[in-house]
């Protein structure tokens, strides 16, 4: 008899991302695979890995003959023959906006699509996929349970202050307020928190990934963020700027003519650490570059979060830890010691050997506040939600 499965789906305009959980009585669910589904719409193609990341399958389609629906049926049907006695009895999916509307994850179902299509303007370039990828496993599998779980939720928990703009009252409560996003990842860490630094109750997190953002907690729950209405927001990241070009754009479109979709492209695709290197959005290749433009963009980087941390510290009167997450959180030990340095005024004293090594700790047992490597796992805290979502349905 087959164990029950949960399958994680983080969808975008051309690949769908999925991680495959075993959903037993273990704490957390025991995580199987995972892959991906790219390039749809030109030449998609799939790859499939077991939880070391030793490839178990691969396959080729010919050009555009593959949707998001054909997508989500290969998938399900490769994980119940290629995983190890799985059955997938429930889906959970990442869905960037939650709007005003959800401080948590939700049970999807025709009338909860349909709202959540409604924040298709607020996150153009990942609303429409996420839903996308939900429609069309409701049309495969019309009696697979399918949660909602969303990047914005997590930091609902904001003071007023922090999630509102000067603006028109009106425009607030039609949803022009400061969201913050990266939410499940910052949510996997508070809860993994009390593990490293169990008395810390002022946090800074910094998700530094090919999206980057940072976070300010207290006891566990987020009272600021460095992103705000859009992602565009706060730090640089690999192809995003950062905000203070909202006016640069405004007379790009007076003085050159450009549309809106120009700006989007020059704010999502060319900006960032690809805009300001001319190298790569990549932090390792820039890492490994003696071009001029590289340290341009890595001093750019490390400034930008030294900034922010101020900032987020202020919000909550001083740190007790601060914790480096996601890719280049995770693997750079130079961004990390450069960003240390920096917040010495914060009582951050760096262990040099300890960051080399990758931590967990990376400061002196003397320092201050401490500062922390935490892996994060948004796939997890969607299979997390989605099984306790389910559990109590
Ligand atoms: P995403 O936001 O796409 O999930 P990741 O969290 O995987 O991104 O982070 C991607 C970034 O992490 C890239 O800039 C990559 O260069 C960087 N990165 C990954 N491994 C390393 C490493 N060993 N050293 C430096 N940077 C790294």
């Amino acid at each position: 008899m087959a164990d029950p499965g949960i399958l994680v789906v983080n969808a975008g305009s051309s690949s769908i991302k999925y991680a495959a959980f075993r959903q037993d009585d273990a704490a957390e669910p025991l995580l199987l695979g995972k892959g991906q589904i790219e390039g749809l719409g030109s030449h998609p193609r799939f790859v499939g890995k077991n939880e070391r990341g030793v490839v178990l399958g691969e396959k080729h389609w010919p050009a555009e003959s593959f949707n998001h629906a054909q997508g989500m049926r290969f998938l399900i049907d490769w994980l119940e023959h290629n995983e190890a006695d799985i059955r997938i009895v429930a889906a959970g999916h990442r869905v960037v906006h939650g709007g005003l509307l959800y401080s948590g994850p939700v049970r999807l179902d025709a009338r909860v699509i349909e709202e959540l299509r409604q924040f298709e303007p607020l996150a153009p370039l990942h609303q429409p996929h996420n839903l996308a990828a939900i429609g069309a496993l409701a049309e495969a599998f019309p009696d697979l349970p399918q949660v909602g779980c969303f990047d914005t939720a997590y930091h609902r928990t904001q003071p007023p202050q922090a999630q509102i703009f000067a603006l028109p009252w009106a425009m607030s409560e039609r949803g022009v307020r400061r969201y913050g996003f990266h939410g499940l990842s910052y949510e996997y860490i508070a809860r993994r928190l009390p593990e490293f630094v169990p008395r810390a109750r002022r946090v800074v997190v910094a998700h530094l990934g090919n999206g980057a953002s940072m976070c300010a907690m207290r006891d566990g729950r987020s009272v600021g963020s460095s992103m705000g209405f859009t992602a565009v927001d706060g730090l640089p990241m690999g192809t995003v700027p950062v905000p203070s070009i909202r006016a640069c754009c405004c007379i790009s479109c007076r003085h050159r003519g450009w549309d809106a979709r120009r700006i989007e492209t020059l704010l999502y695709k060319e900006s960032g650490l690809l805009g300001v290197s001319g190298i790569s959005n990549d932090m390792r290749e820039l890492l490994a570059s003696d071009e001029v433009g590289a340290h341009r963009a890595i001093e750019l980087f490390c400034y930008s979060i030294a900034k922010q941390l101020g900032a987020l510290a202020a919000v909550l009167g001083g740190i007790d830890a601060l914790v480096f997450t996601a890719g280049i959180g995770e693997h750079a030990a130079a961004i990390r010691e450069d960003v240390c340095r920096r917040a010495e005024w914060l009582g951050i004293r760096l262990d040099a050997a300890a960051n080399r090594a990758g931590g967990p700790c990376i400061t002196s047992a003397a320092s201050p506040a401490s500062a922390w490597v935490i892996p994060t796992d948004e796939e997890k805290m969607i299979a997390i939600h989605t099984r306790d979502l389910l559990a109590t349905a």
